[in-house]
């Protein structure tokens, strides 16, 4: 059974609450049925930590056949997003929710990472448009859109993917929507470091044992090895992210200087 967590997009909402609001517009709202449905996003929106619907951009569309998109001034392949029936959902959208801001997914935006998430999980809520074809008419830019965001460097056949990405990364950084408080805090990226390595049962899976320490129950032993983890994965996987980080604490500096001396050992030996 599909859920229904739509709001009417004509009454105003009463966003007293701290939940935040998402309104995807969109020409296939229906490709997002499936997405509300399912894990961390159901739970959130059945606890009412987010409210969410998809707006169909046709129903602002004047004309007898719902027509959204046209052909480029200037001649060229492929259709462009009409801006009459746009701009007027995203003004609907926006009469209803305050507070709110505006993004356009648009391979051309900024790209999207989990500082930004962090930024627009700080908003009362997100009308988020998704283009199809060549794209939207650029005067929908100039007034009615806040930010420009890109999911990365790479061309989507429309925006839907991406909102549901945004949706996603910034729904589980609302308190509560995780269960566990702080679990998104200790998440990959949130201090520039990739998250430490995870086991679970069995004990031993295919010969490989789980780090002893993990077994000891000394939490203190195991703090410091979830830190060290994290700091080596981070400079095995992703070296750039250590070298842009200008706030290493000392303990994480540490950590770099011991395998640093591990390593010349190595080298020296050879
Ligand atoms: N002609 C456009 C260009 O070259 O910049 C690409 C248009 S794309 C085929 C159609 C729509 O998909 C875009 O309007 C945008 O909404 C969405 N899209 C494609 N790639 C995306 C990306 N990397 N991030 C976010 N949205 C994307």
């Amino acid at each position: 059974m599909i859920l229904s967590f739509h709001y009417s997009t004509s009454q105003p909402i009463n966003q007293s609450t701290n939940a935040m609001y998402f309104k995807v517009v969109t020409i296939f709202p229906q490709m997002f049925d499936s997405f509300w449905n399912h894990g961390i996003i159901r739970r959130a929106l059945e606890d009412k930590k987010i409210f969410a619907s998809a707006v169909n951009i046709r129903n602002y569309a004047e004309d007898r056949h719902q027509v959204t998109d046209d052909r480029p001034y200037g001649g060229g392949s492929g259709m462009v997003m009409k801006p009459e029936p746009l701009a007027a959902a995203i003004r609907d959208a926006s009469q209803t929710l305050t507070g709110t801001k505006t993004v356009l997914l648009t391979p051309q935006g900024r790209v999207f990472n989990q500082k930004m998430a962090w930024e627009l999980a700080t908003s009362d809520g997100l009308i988020l448009v998704c283009g199809r074809y060549e794209g939207v008419d650029e005067r929908i830019c100039h007034d009615l859109i806040d930010y420009e965001i890109s999911i990365g460097d790479y061309v989507l056949t429309g925006g839907e993917p991406a909102a549901m990405i945004i949706i996603d990364a910034v729904t589980r950084l609302i308190p509560g929507a995780l269960g566990g408080e702080d679990a998104a805090e200790k998440d990959s990226f949130s201090d520039d470091l990739l998250e430490h390595a995870h086991y679970t049962r069995p004990g031993n899976f295919e010969g490989q044992e789980v780090p002893e320490v993990l077994l000891s129950g000394h939490h203190q032993e195991i703090e410091k090895w979830r830190l060290e983890s994290s700091v080596m994965r981070t400079l095995l996987k992703r070296p750039d992210l250590l070298l842009q980080n200008k706030n290493l604490n000392r303990q994480q500096r540490d950590i770099l200087k011991k395998w640093r001396f591990e390593i010349e050992k190595i080298l020296d030996s050879q």
